[in-house]
C-alpha cells in the first residue's frame, strides 16, 4: 500500500510539472481532449501496479478517434516504419489493438514487438528524456567510457600476440590529419559505415606519401566523405588521437596491403578502443548526427501530450532500430558489428552505447534492452569455447541474408570471422569453409525462397549462392561427426590445373567405405584422375574432385497441403522446392529439397544424387520418410546426398536431401555406382 502510495505521488509531481512546449516533435496537438475510452486509462489516477489491459478496438475505431491524443499516439506507433510489425497494420481492421499498463513508467501495444513502449516523459531517471540538445554530450561519453574500461571485466582487449601479419596496420592521426602506423595495441577507434553510392577517398599509391605527411588529411579535406570527417571530429572531441577507417588506412590499388588487411578485420574490431557505428543514413556522406552542433534534431521522436503537462514517447530497443536500418542490410558491417567490443552507435538522432556487459543510451537510463543472440555468437569469436563449425553456421544464417554491392567481397566480408575459427581449429580455409569440416559445411539448406546460383563462387559452397542459407543441426559435435559419419577423400583441381588434398590431415575412411558399400560395388579407387576435365580450368574457383556413390532417384512434388502434414506428422521441414524421391517400385525413400525455385518443375524426372555421409540423427528431412515404405530401420541412419547435374564433364549442385540406408538396393536402374565425381 505504502509504495503505491508513493508512486502516486511521484506521479502527481511529474504530471504538474510546467513542461517546454515542443511544435515540431508533437504527433498530436491535444486538439481534443481524451476520447471516451481513453479517459478510462487514468493517465494521472492512483496506479495499483498489477498489469492493466484496454481494448482501443479495431484499426478504423482508433483512426476515428484521433483528435484524441492517446489514440492518435497509438495510431502513429502501428505507423511507425523503423520497427519490425509483427502483423500488416490492415490486420488491426478485424483485430483489436490493446494496449497494456505495464508498470508506473510504460504502456505496451499489442500489435508492436514486445520491446516498444509508450514511456512518460521525465528527467527522472527510468523514464523517457526527450533530447532538447542537438549535439552529442561528449562528457556524457567520456564517462561510459571510463566506466566500462575501469569495472568491466568482459570488455578488456587481447594482450596478443597476435599470429598475423600488421604490417598493414595504420590509423588517421587526428592531432597531426594524417595517416601514421601504430601498433595495434595502441589505443584507436574504428569506424564501421555503409561506403554507399557516394565518392569515397581512396589512401592509394599515389597519394599515400602526401596522406603520410602531417596535415595531409587537411589538405585533402574537401575530398573526405562527411562520415569520415564527423567521425575524426568526434574522436577528437571524447579525447582519443587515432581512429581506423577503411578506405584510408589500407592501401586500396595494392592488393597485398588490403588482402592481408581484410583477412585480419577481427581482429581490427576486436582490439578497437571502440567502434563508432554510423547506423543513420545511406552512405559515407551521410554524417554522424550530434557531432557538429545543430546537426540534428528531436522531431524523429513521437511524442504526445495526453494532458496538460503530461507526455508520452515512443522507445523502441537499440536492436530494433538498428537492425531495421540499412547498415545492418549490409555484408562488411556484418562483421564489424558483431566483433567490436565497445561500440557508440550513431542512429535515429540518438547514440547508444554498447558494449560486452551493458547498453546504455543517451535519452533515458532505463534502456530497454534484450539479448541478441547473434551479439552473443559474435562475442564467442573472442574466445571461442564449444563446436567453432556451429557458430560458424550459425553466424552464416545470419550472414547470408545480407547484401553486397560486389559479388567477390562474398567471402572477404566474412574473412575476419572465418579465419579467426581457423587459427583456433589449426587449419586453412576454403571459401571461407574450414577444411577439416568440409563434409558438415555442405550440407546447407535453402530457406523458403530458395536460392540462386553466384556463379563467381563454386556450387558446393555457401558463397556460391545468394540468398539465406541454413545450417541448423541440432547441437551435435561436428568433429566427432566427421569422425564417424564420413567417408569422402576430397581432393581440390585450382584452376590452374594443380591438384591437391583438401585437408592432409584427414584419416581415410576406407573401412567405413568398405562397411557401407563393398557389399554393393567395386569401391576400391579414392585417387583422383591426373588428367582434367577442360571445363575444370574454366571456373574461376577450385572445383572438388573425388570418389563416391551415385544412385537414380525419381522426384515426385509435394503440394503445400501435404507439405504441411509431414512436417506436423515428421517433422520435415517442407518448402515449395522440397521433393519427395521414389526408387524403382515408386515407394518413397528419402526427401530432396531443391536450392534454385525458378528452375523448371521437376515432377516425375529422374535425378542423381551422391551420398555425401551418414546423417547423425533423424535429421528433419529424414524424419519425414513415409514409415508405409522403407520403414524397418527409421530409428537408423539416412544418408546426406546432394543432387546433381552434370555439364561438359563437370557437375553442379542442385539440391539437398536424404535417403534411407536400404534404398540403395532399389535405386532405379542401372543401380548405385562409385563413381569419380568433379563438383564445380
Ligand atoms: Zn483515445
Ligand atoms: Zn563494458
Amino acid at each position: 500500500m505504502s509504495s503505491s502510495k508513493s508512486l502516486s505521488a511521484r506521479f502527481s509531481k511529474l504530471f504538474h510539472r510546467n513542461l517546454k512546449h515542443r511544435d515540431d516533435e508533437a504527433v498530436g496537438e491535444a486538439s481534443g481532449g481524451l476520447c471516451d475510452i481513453c479517459s478510462t486509462i487514468g493517465f494521472d489516477s492512483d496506479w495499483s501496479g498489477r498489469e492493466v489491459a484496454f481494448s482501443l478496438g479495431f484499426l478504423d475505431d482508433i483512426k476515428r478517434r484521433s483528435s484524441c491524443p492517446f489514440c492518435k499516439l497509438v495510431l502513429h506507433s502501428l505507423q511507425d516504419e523503423r520497427i519490425i510489425h509483427m502483423r500488416p497494420i490492415d490486420h488491426y481492421k478485424t483485430h483489436e489493438v490493446r494496449v497494456f499498463r505495464q508498470n508506473p513508467r510504460r504502456f505496451a501495444i499489442q500489435p508492436l514487438p514486445s520491446y516498444s513502449k509508450l514511456v512518460f516523459e521525465s528527467d527522472v531517471k527510468g523514464f523517457a528524456k526527450v533530447s532538447s540538445s542537438n549535439q552529442i554530450d561528449f562528457e556524457m561519453v567520456k564517462n561510459w567510457l571510463r566506466t566500462c574500461e575501469g569495472e568491466h571485466k568482459k570488455c578488456v582487449p587481447n594482450e596478443g600476440p597476435f599470429n598475423v601479419d600488421l604490417s598493414f596496420f595504420r590509423c588517421i592521426d587526428v592531432e597531426d590529419m594524417c595517416i601514421t602506423p601504430v601498433p595495434i595495441t595502441s589505443q584507436y577507434v574504428a569506424l564501421s559505415y555503409k561506403w554507399g553510392e557516394c565518392k569515397p577517398f581512396l589512401l592509394l599509391k599515389p597519394n599515400k606519401d602526401d596522406l603520410f605527411a602531417k596535415d595531409g588529411l587537411r589538405r585533402n579535406w574537401d575530398l573526405v566523405p562527411k562520415t569520415i570527417r564527423d567521425a575524426i571530429d568526434f574522436v577528437r572531441s571524447v579525447d582519443c588521437r587515432y581512429v581506423w577507417v577503411d578506405q584510408l588506412c589500407l592501401i586500396q590499388d595494392d592488393d597485398d596491403d588490403r588482402g592481408t588487411g581484410i583477412s585480419a578485420m577481427d581482429l581490427v574490431y576486436e582490439q578497437a578502443y571502440f567502434t563508432i557505428i554510423a547506423g543513420s543514413g545511406t552512405d559515407a556522406d551521410s554524417g554522424l548526427p550530434g557531432v557538429k552542433e545543430g546537426t540534428r534534431s528531436s522531431s524523429q521522436q513521437v511524442t504526445s501530450e495526453v494532458l496538460p503537462g503530461v507526455s508520452l514517447v515512443l522507445r523502441h530497443t537499440m536492436q530494433d532500430i538498428v537492425s531495421q536500418s540499412e547498415y545492418h542490410q549490409r555484408g562488411w558491417t556484418f562483421q564489424e558489428y558483431y566483433l567490436s567490443r565497445r561500440k557508440i552507435i550513431f542512429i535515429d538522432d540518438t547514440i547508444y552505447f554498447k558494449c560486452r556487459e551493458k547498453c546504455w543510451q543517451e535519452l533515458e537510463d532505463g534502456l530497454l534492452v534484450r539479448s541478441d543472440p547473434t551479439e552473443e555468437q559474435g562475442q564467442a569469436l573472442h574466445k571461442p569455447s564449444g563446436d567453432i563449425y556451429h557458430l560458424l553456421g550459425q553466424l552464416l544464417n545470419k550472414y547470408t541474408t545480407r547484401e553486397l554491392k560486389m559479388p567477390t567481397d562474398y567471402v572477404f566480408a566474412m574473412a575476419g570471422v572465418c579465419r579467426r575459427l581457423a587459427d583456433y581449429a589449426d587449419c586453412s580455409l576454403l571459401f571461407g569453409i574450414p577444411v577439416p569440416a568440409l563434409d558438415w559445411f555442405l550440407l546447407f539448406y535453402p530457406n523458403k525462397n530458395g536460392l540462386r546460383r553466384r556463379e563467381i563462387f563454386p556450387s558446393w559452397a555457401w558463397s556460391g549462392w545468394y540468398g539465406q542459407v541454413y545450417y541448423n543441426y541440432g547441437s551435435g559435435n561436428v568433429t566427432k561427426w566427421v569422425a564417424s559419419s564420413t567417408w569422402i577423400t576430397w581432393y581440390k583441381r585450382e584452376p590452374s590445373g594443380e591438384l591437391a588434398m583438401v585437408w592432409d590431415k584427414a584419416e581415410r575412411q576406407t573401412s567405413r567405405v568398405n562397411e557401407l558399400f563393398a557389399h554393393l560395388c567395386d569401391v576400391s579407387r579414392v585417387e583422383p584422375s591426373r588428367e582434367r576435365v577442360s571445363e575444370q580450368t574454366k571456373r574461376q574457383y577450385a572445383t572438388l574432385q573425388f570418389w563416391t556413390i551415385s544412385a537414380n532417384f525419381t522426384l515426385r512434388g509435394i503440394d503445400q497441403e501435404e507439405g504441411e502434414k509431414l512436417m506436423w506428422s515428421y517433422g520435415l521441414y517442407w518448402t515449395p522446392t522440397t521433393y519427395e524421391l521414389l526408387d524403382r517400385n515408386g515407394a518413397n525413400c528419402g526427401f530432396v529439397m531443391l536450392d534454385d525455385p525458378t528452375s523448371t518443375s521437376e515432377d516425375h524426372k529422374r535425378a542423381e544424387f551422391i551420398l555425401l555421409s551418414l546423417s547423425a540423427q533423424k535429421s528433419q528431412t529424414a524424419a519425414g520418410l513415409s514409415p508405409a515404405d522403407h520403414a524397418t530401420d527409421l530409428g537408423g541412419r539416412f544418408f546426406w546426398v546432394l543432387m546433381i547435374e552434370w555439364e561438359k564433364g563437370v557437375a553442379e549442385r542442385k539440391g539437398i536431401g536424404n535417403i534411407h540406408r536400404t534404398a540403395l538396393t532399389s535405386t532405379l536402374d542401372p543401380g548405385i555406382s562409385w563413381k569419380e565425381i568433379v563438383l564445380a
